[in-house]
Order: C-alpha cells, then sequence, then structure tokens
C-alpha cells in the first residue's frame, strides 16, 4: 500500500477539520518535547538513562520500589515546570470550539489539562505522572508528601490500608486502566477524522487505536516528524515540527485561515 499524501504544512488538516462532524486527536510523547519533556525513542532520550521498572519487578521488591521512585523523581527534575506548547494550546483550541468533543493521550505529564481541556475530556490511557495512588485501595497520594516521607524513612511509601503505592501510570507489564480503554475504543468510533499527533506507534494496544478508526470508516492524519509504522494507512501525513505545524490551527474562528497566512517551516 502507497503512504498518504505528505505536506509539510498545515493547510489541508484545516480543511480536513472544517469538513469533519468530529474529531478525535490522539497523542504522543512529541506533543510535549517543546515543552521540555522528553520523549521515548528519540536518540538521546532522558528516559534512557532513567529507564521505567517493569510493574512485576515493582511489586517483587523493596529495592526496586525505590529505585523506581529515585528515577521518577529524576525525570520530574529535569522538566519541572513545563508548561503547555503549541499543540496543546491548539487541542484545547479545537475541544473549545466544540470540534473535538475528548482527545485520547499516552502522555502521563497532564499538560492537556493545563492547557484548559477538562480532566473528564482527557482519555489517559497510561495514567498520570502528577500524583501517585496505592495499588490495593486506588487512594490518591501527592508526590511531595512521598517524596519526603521516602527522605526521611528510607522506605519507599506504603498507604494507610497496607497497600503498595506507586505513581499513577501504567509500567511496562501492567494493565491497562478498562475505563479508559473503553472510553478511547468508543470515542474512536464516534469520530470521522482521527489525528495522531507525536507518536511513534509503537506502544501497544494504545496503536491500535488510529487502524480502528481507519477500519470504521475515518479519515486518519499523522503529524510526525518521522515516519511510523501507519504511514501507508494515512489519508494525510504532516511532517514537520508538532508546534510549528499546529500552531495556526482555529486561530481564525468561523472562516479558514488565508493560503496567505501560511507558516513558514
Ligand atoms: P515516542 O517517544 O515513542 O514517539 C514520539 C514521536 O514523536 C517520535 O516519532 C518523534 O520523532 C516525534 N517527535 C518528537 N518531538 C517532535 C516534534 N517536536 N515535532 C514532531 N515530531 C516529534 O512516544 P509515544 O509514541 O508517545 O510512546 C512513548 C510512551 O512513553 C508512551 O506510552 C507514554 O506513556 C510514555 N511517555 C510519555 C511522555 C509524556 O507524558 N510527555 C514522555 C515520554 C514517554
Amino acid at each position: 500500500m502507497a503512504a498518504g499524501r505528505i505536506e509539510t504544512d498545515w493547510l489541508s488538516l484545516a480543511e480536513m477539520i472544517e469538513e469533519s462532524a468530529e474529531v478525535l486527536a490522539f497523542t504522543g510523547a512529541g506533543i510535549s518535547t517543546e515543552c521540555g519533556v522528553p520523549d521515548f525513542r528519540s536518540p538521546d532520550s532522558a528516559w534512557k538513562r532513567h529507564p521505567p521498572i517493569p510493574f512485576d519487578a515493582f511489586l517483587a521488591s523493596q529495592d526496586a520500589r525505590l529505585e523506581a521512585w529515585r528515577r521518577k523523581f529524576a525525570m520530574d527534575d529535569l522538566y519541572a515546570g513545563a508548561q503547555p506548547g503549541r499543540g496543546h494550546a491548539a487541542l484545547a483550541r479545537l475541544h473549545a470550539a466544540g470540534k473535538m468533543p475528548a482527545l485520547i493521550t499516552q502522555n502521563i505529564d497532564g499538560l492537556h489539562q493545563r492547557s484548559g481541556i477538562p480532566d473528564a475530556d482527557v482519555i489517559e490511557l497510561h495514567g498520570n505522572g502528577t500524583y501517585a495512588h496505592c495499588l490495593d485501595c486506588g487512594g490518591r497520594h501527592e508526590l511531595q508528601a512521598v517524596r519526603a516521607g521516602i527522605g526521611a524513612t528510607g522506605a519507599p511509601p506504603s498507604c494507610d490500608c497496607g497497600g503498595m503505592v506507586k505513581s499513577a501510570t501504567v509500567s511496562f507489564g501492567q494493565a491497562m486502566p478498562r475505563a479508559a480503554m473503553l472510553r478511547a475504543r468508543s470515542a474512536t468510533l464516534s469520530c470521522d477524522l482521527f489525528i495522531v499527533i507525536g507518536s511513534s506507534l509503537l506502544v501497544q494496544p494504545a496503536a491500535s487505536f488510529p487502524l480502528l478508526a481507519k477500519e470504521n470508516g475515518a479519515r486518519l492524519v499523522l503529524v510526525n516528524r518521522e515516519a511510523t509504522p501507519l504511514d501507508a494507512a494515512a489519508d494525510l501525513i504532516l511532517r514537520g515540527d508538532i508546534g510549528d505545524l499546529l500552531d495556526p490551527l482555529g486561530r481564525h474562528p468561523g472562516s479558514r485561515p488565508q493560503a496567505s497566512e501560511k507558516t513558514p517551516l
């Protein structure tokens, strides 16, 4: 199968958004790199220095839990204070305009919510790294308290109920959140335009949603600076920097921007 049409500006995407009844964005780590949050697979990624601990190892030993927290706080410190970027802002405009009722994200950084999209409309497939929770009772724990507790006791945190406390993210080997998966599936089946932004589409089962949308009749757009395994299935590929590509979207309510306003790449 031939690759989808490849373009380097936003005009065709703006047209497709205008033509569609319901847009669904599906975001990955690439939308947050301009905010200072490293993505996972780029060659110099800080995640390679602090790789996440798999879920079974986390459960198996206190040392692994302490190491998981050490690595998490080392990563958090790298991007403490990160603010939503131009891609987040463009999607928040799309949501505010009523074009995109919800979005699916693989990200754990909470930046879509910070950009103004209500938490209820952000479907987080891999959880959220801005807080922790108890693996038994589900109770929420704040990171600051967890950090202070580890500093004071040298032991990994536990809940009042006795359960282990873990960052509220989905680790490798951990079950996907059932409610988020069901919501993502339902949103995928009701959209007529599915836009993947900043994902290598290598992580399953998350990466199955774009194909499901396509099989269900939606048009599929990929916005990324490099090729992905789904390029051949896409109707349109925008190749370039996400912030540059998405920044002009939705800045002209009620009318399609003129070609002369095209941003240089
Ligand atoms: P990935 O790192 O596998 O892929 C990111 C893609 O975005 C790459 O193809 C990269 O070339 C592209 N990219 C990066 N910056 C870009 C830019 N400015 N413009 C255009 N393209 C850009 O990310 P993934 O597919 O989301 O998978 C990584 C997994 O790790 C996810 O499951 C996620 O949970 C987790 N993760 C999350 C964050 C976060 O929350 N911000 C960061 C790193 C990893």
